[in-house]
C-alpha cells in the first residue's frame, strides 16, 4: 500500500463540484481517503484565462502503482469531461487536472511520469493545500520540509 498526495484543478464549469466529483471517482477507484485540503481560489498560471482556478490536494492510500494510478486519474479526467491534454507545455482551461504530486518517498523519471511533480514546488497554489494535510512533509529529492517551500 502506498500513500499518494494528488493535487486538484478546475477552471470551468461548477468547480467545486468538479473537484468533489474527482475525489468521489479516487475512492472508488483509487483507494482509500485519508484527508482532502480545503478549496483554494487561484489565478490561471502558466496561461491567459478569465476563468480563475478552485485548487486542492487530496491524500490517499492506494495499492495501485504509479503507472496504474495515472491510468485511472486520467480516466477520471476524461470522465469528468475534460476534453484537451496541454500540449508542448501550453495549458488551456480544464473542468478537471489531477497530478501525482507524491506517491511514497519514490522517485521515478520516465517518459510518463515524474514523481515528484516536477513543477509542485514552485506552485503556491498546490502547496499550499499540500502543506495543510502533510505539515510534516519532505520533498524525497531535496530532502527539504514542505513547508518551507511556502516561505519563500
Ligand atoms: P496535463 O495536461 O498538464 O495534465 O499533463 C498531463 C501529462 O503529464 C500526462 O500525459 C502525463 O503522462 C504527464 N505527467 C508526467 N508526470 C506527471 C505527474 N506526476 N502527474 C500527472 N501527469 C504527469
Amino acid at each position: 500500500m502506498a500513500r499518494v498526495y494528488l493535487g486538484l484543478g478546475s477552471n470551468l464549469g461548477d468547480k467545486e463540484t468538479n473537484l468533489r466529483a474527482a475525489v468521489y471517482e479516487m475512492e472508488k477507484r483509487v483507494g482509500k481517503l485519508i484527508a482532502l485540503s480545503a478549496f483554494y481560489i487561484t489565478e490561471p498560471c502558466g496561461f491567459v484565462s478569465d476563468h480563475s482556478f478552485l485548487n486542492g490536494v487530496c491524500c490517499f492510500d492506494t495499492a495501485l502503482s504509479p503507472t496504474e494510478l495515472l491510468e485511472e486519474t486520467q480516466c477520471i479526467e476524461r470522465d469528468l469531461g475534460r476534453t484537451q491534454k496541454s500540449v508542448g507545455g501550453i495549458y488551456k482551461d480544464r473542468m478537471i487536472d489531477i497530478d501525482i504530486l507524491l506517491y511514497d518517498d519514490l522517485i521515478m523519471n520516465t517518459s510518463r511520469l515524474t514523481i515528484p511533480h516536477p513543477l509542485m514546488c514552485e506552485r503556491r497554489f498546490v502547496m499550499e493545500p499540500l502543506v495543510e494535510i502533510a505539515p510534516d512533509g519532505v520533498h524525497p529529492v531535496t530532502g527539504k520540509l514542505l513547508k518551507d517551500y511556502l516561505l519563500t
